[in-house]
């Protein structure tokens, strides 16, 4: 192992994986340090939108996405209690919304990341797994002190890349993250022998005090995800977690016997559940040391666009990592810090309008529901916002960002007038970036 590669990639996941694949395609010389010892799966997202995929062809790696065999996703099924199961809202997912990208994908976890960084090997790329003890000192040059099979090592590259996840192993020593808020709590679970789910069909929609999804993969196996509300978490805890969750798929709303399939199915591993919380980091670079994925803040998972956005960060610092070696010029990562900030002000004000669309339960909330997906029926335009999941923050106007269209969704009365304020602005991005998330909207 060589004690100065160009840039450590602290964290082998999708972010430092596929950063890692792309530098190292490109001759620049990387370690990768990732403390699981094998990947596996855990619970994570598998829902990987256009824009995702997209931003991984544009720098090069998107073949790695492809060797880890997802599956596409070709349509997407609002089965909800507000409407009958054959009136359900469908949305054809193989519109072409991004050039190039035919659909959504569902791909597995850990198989992706280990594509990523099977790649990176592949091309001279040093890949360390099991490492313990990270400790990261920013500088000209920075340094990285680990430890691997008990023994200590310390490196001194150009640049380290922080891309540890949710954890923000690296964020949180330099002090650089906040934990944002939440308005529900969600998690996930693993089935397989799946048999009869229609084919390449994800499935969202709220029953009772349940936001749930349904992403099928290949061979019978499907990825299982729940929002609910946080005094209801109890319930997701202890011996009998995984049952419950398994459990809670036990609808009324889906189409007669999908449900008794999905409840067929066998668990494969544990569930896991936790705060859909967002989280922050106020600065996304610091001397020598730069954030990108979930270490650099995300947004509510029930967005589901971690893992595009977690490849947007890939692309864009990596291409200014190509185009000019001025690495250590203090304002080298400014047009990633400003396109990050612009980004998150999207989605999270996305996230909010899914998180009060479809986390919030109970007969006002339903009621609210069934109105919203009506005049999303009367007026398709009205789903624009909807569209910022597959398309990309970047590719809808400004317009689905502004509490025009929430109003015209959410509120109670349709002939509420419209505010005379611009639709830009609505949320001050800020100096710091993604610092100042939008509150919540609160329960109506
Ligand atoms: C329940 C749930 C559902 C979700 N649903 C979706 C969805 O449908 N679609 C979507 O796009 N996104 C979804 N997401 C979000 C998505 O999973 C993440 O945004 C994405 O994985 C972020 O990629 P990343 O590379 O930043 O982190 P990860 O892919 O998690 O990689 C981080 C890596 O860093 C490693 N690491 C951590 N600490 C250290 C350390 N100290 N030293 C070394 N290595 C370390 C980890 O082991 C891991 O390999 C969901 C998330 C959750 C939790």
């Amino acid at each position: 192992m060589t004690d100065a590669p160009e840039v450590v990639i602290c964290g082998g996941g999708i972010a430092g994986g596929a950063l890692a694949a792309g530098l190292a395609r490109r001759g620049i010389s990387v370690l990768v340090l990732e403390q699981l010892d094998a990947y596996r799966d855990r619970v994570r997202g598998e829902m990987l939108s256009p824009w995702g995929v997209g931003d991984a062809r544009q720098f090069g790696v998107d073949d790695c996405i492809y060797a880890a065999r997802p599956s596409a996703l070709r349509s997407w099924i609002q089965w909800d209690e507000v409407h009958h199961y054959s009136e359900a809202p469908t949305i054809d997912l193989t519109t072409t919304f991004v050039p190039g990208v035919t659909s959504p994908l569902a791909i597995h976890h850990y198989a992706t990341c280990k594509a990523f960084t099977d790649a990176a090997r592949d091309a001279g790329a040093e890949h360390v797994m099991g490492i313990r003890k990270l400790r990261v000192t920013p500088g000209r040059p920075p340094s990285v002190a680990f430890e691997v099979d008990g023994v200590e090592r310390d490196v001194r590259p150009r640049l380290v890349v922080a891309a540890g996840g949710h954890a923000q192993p690296v964020a949180r020593q330099l002090g650089l993250m906040r934990r944002g808020p939440y308005h529900h709590w969600g998690g996930g679970l693993a089935i397989e022998g799946l048999d009869g789910w229609p084919d390449a069909v994800q499935a969202f929609g709220t029953e009772g005090r349940r936001n749930f999804m349904v992403f099928p993969q290949r061979e019978g196996r499907a990825r299982l995800y729940l929002n609910f509300p946080e005094s209801d978490a109890s319930e997701f805890a202890g011996p009998e977690a995984t049952r419950r969750f398994h459990e809670a798929f036990r609808l009324a709303c889906l189409p007669p016997d999908l449900s008794e399939r999905v409840l067929s199915a066998r668990p494969v591993g544990n569930s896991a559940v936790w705060p859909s919380r967002v989280t922050i980091a106020d600065r996304l670079d610091v001397d020598g040391v730069v954030l990108i994925g979930d270490e650099a803040g995300s947004s509510d998972t029930v967005l589901g666009t971690g893992l595009a956005s977690a490849l947007r960060d890939v692309r864009i610092v990596g291409q200014l990592l190509l185009e000019s070696s001025e690495w250590s010029r203090r304002d080298f990562f400014a047009p990633y810090r400003e396109e990050r900030a612009h980004r998150l002000r999207r989605l999270h004000h996305t996230a909010n309008f899914l998180a009060v669309l479809s986390c919030e339960f109970g007969p006002a909330a339903a009621a609210r529901r069934a109105r919203a997906w009506e005049r999303m029926r009367q007026n398709p335009s009205y789903m624009i916002t909807l569209m910022v999941t597959v398309a990309g923050p970047d590719r809808v106007p400004e317009f689905a960002y502004s509490e025009y269209v929430l109003e015209r969704l959410l509120a109670p009365e349709r002939a509420a007038p419209p505010r005379r304020r611009p639709v830009s602005g609505l949320f001050d991005a800020g100096p710091a970036g993604n610092a100042n998330v939008p509150e919540i909207v609160a329960n109506a």
